[in-house]
């Protein structure tokens, strides 16, 4: 089988098998069950917010592209009063905006947001040191921050799963090319294809980490559709007694990751998947002593402490892991080149982010903003020396405001793993049932 991946995975000291067991066995049952606690199902998030980069395609009005969003009562009470500490200044957003740039290639022009926080300080010096902590945090990000405007609303995730819409065609072609395409970290000569495998390794690591998380990404998402596709009717291969139109679908997984049909770059894309993985896997076991002293609260006592037990017992098992990725090799050198390099990444990451409002099917917007804003916590976990700086003194300055993160990253990192770790397992699904057939 084709998916029966062996060896190494790419720019990863770990086994493709080593992931399997680990991921089938220990973090997927694990995991499934945390996200069905209401922390981590409620995900507030705004699907209507204007595309920044091109005019808007038609909004899909398939049925199946139909987000249900949550009505007052259905709000667990805690998350109702839940406090954004970015809502407390509106700076932050300005400073957002004018640091999201379109050309990867320029510098930021830092003076006139720090001059605008300069004029501030002589204002109020209370205010201006709100202000550079806002501006300090907002040089973590990797991606845009979590929609709280008005036309924010809360979604229960597990009443609209991530599955097959049908969305394709130019609209979610033109959201890839993009993505690839237009992110500026390709080799020098374009092409006029998606990027392939073999020109891989021209890059440099961090290029290649950030082609490979992109495209595990992408394929996460094809693999849920293939897993939990809508057939016209019965499904033999059905999930649920009750819904048997669902199911797995193997002949689209095998057309959209079997060689003979991707150019030969299917198992490849399978392995990014595996890739992306222990990447989050490890931003996860990175922040385990900030996240074992959050409370997850949602105002049902009982509820609150379980979720506290199974996320300790999750981190538990993550940390005993012995094979995550390692970031310390990326933008290592501390070099004036390196940051740039740094810098760029996480530019070009933040407009993927904002890509994802451009999407034209809601469901998969849904899906989308909330794993590219998961992936977006990850990296900022890794990356951001704020949070290495901490982990080498005691736990106590985990609790003090200079590093926090704020619910919605946690629910969309945990929930974006959850993602990757379930695309895994299916992946094993597909095996057997290969397996079967040709038995
Ligand atoms: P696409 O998946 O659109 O891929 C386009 C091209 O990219 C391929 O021809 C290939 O050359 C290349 N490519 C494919 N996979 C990879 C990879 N892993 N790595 C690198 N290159 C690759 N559809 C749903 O049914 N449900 C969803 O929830 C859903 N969510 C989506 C979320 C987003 C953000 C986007 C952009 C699309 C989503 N889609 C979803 C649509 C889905 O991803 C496909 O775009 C669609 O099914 C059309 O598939 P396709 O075969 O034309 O190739």
């Amino acid at each position: 089988c084709f998916c029966k991946l062996k060896g190494q995975i790419d720019d990863c000291s770990c086994s493709v098998d080593t992931v399997d067991h680990f991921n089938n066995a220990k973090v997927f049952p694990r995991l499934s069950s945390l996200l069905q606690k209401d922390y981590f199902r409620f995900y507030k998030v705004n699907l209507k917010k204007e595309c920044p980069f091109w005019s808007d395609d038609s909004r899909c009005s398939m049925r199946t592209c139909h987000v249900k969003t949550c009505g007052e009562d259905d709000i667990p009470p805690g998350l109702k009063g839940e406090h954004d500490h970015r809502n407390e200044n509106m700076a932050l957003k300005y400073l957002e905006s004018s640091q999201d740039s379109d050309n990867c290639d320029e510098d930021n022009d830092l003076d006139a947001e720090l001059g605008y926080l300069n004029t501030t300080i002589s204002d109020s010096a209370y205010k201006g040191f709100e202000l550079w902590q806002a501006y300090d945090d907002a040089q973590d990000n990797f991606c845009t921050l979590p929609d709280e405007d008005g036309e924010a609303q809360y979604v229960d995730l597990l009443l609209n799963p991530e599955r097959f819409t049908g969305y394709k065609g130019e609209s979610a072609h033109r959201i890839w090319r993009t993505i690839y395409m237009e992110n500026c970290f390709r080799p020098k000569k374009s092409f006029n294809s998606y990027i392939s495998s073999s020109k891989l390794n021209g890059l440099c690591l961090e290029k290649r980490v950030f082609y490979r998380v992109i495209s595990g990404l992408h394929t996460s998402i094809n693999i849920h559709l293939s897993a939990n596709y809508l057939f016209s009717g019965k499904n033999p291969l059905s999930k649920d007694a009750d819904n048997e139109n669902w199911g797995y679908n193997l002949e689209e997984f095998k057309n959209r990751f079997s060689p003979e049909f991707t150019d030969k770059e299917g198992p490849q894309w399978l392995r990014n998947l595996y890739f992306i993985y222990l990447l989050e896997l490890r931003a996860v076991a990175k922040a385990a002593p900030y996240l074992a002293q959050e409370r997850f609260y949602t105002g049902n006592e009982s509820e609150d402490s379980e979720t506290k037990d199974a996320i300790m017992d999750l981190l538990n098992v993550i940390k005993s892991f012995p094979e995550h990725f390692d970031e310390s090799c990326m933008f290592a050198d501390g070099t004036k080149q390196a940051q740039k390099l740094k810098e760029e990444f996480r530019q070009h990451f933040r407009n993927i982010s904002r890509i994802m409002d451009c999407v034209g099917c809601e469901k998969c917007k849904l899906w989308g903003k909330l794993q590219t804003q998961g992936l977006g916590t990850a990296l900022k976990i890794l990356f951001s020396s704020k949070f290495d700086k901490l982990l080498k003194t005691s736990d106590q300055p985990f609790l003090s405001r200079s590093f926090r993160l704020e619910r919605s990253e946690i629910v969309t990192l945990f929930n974006a793993l959850g993602r990757l770790s379930t695309s895994i397992r299916e992946i094993e699904m597909f095996r057997q049932m290969m397996r079967s057939r040709t038995l």
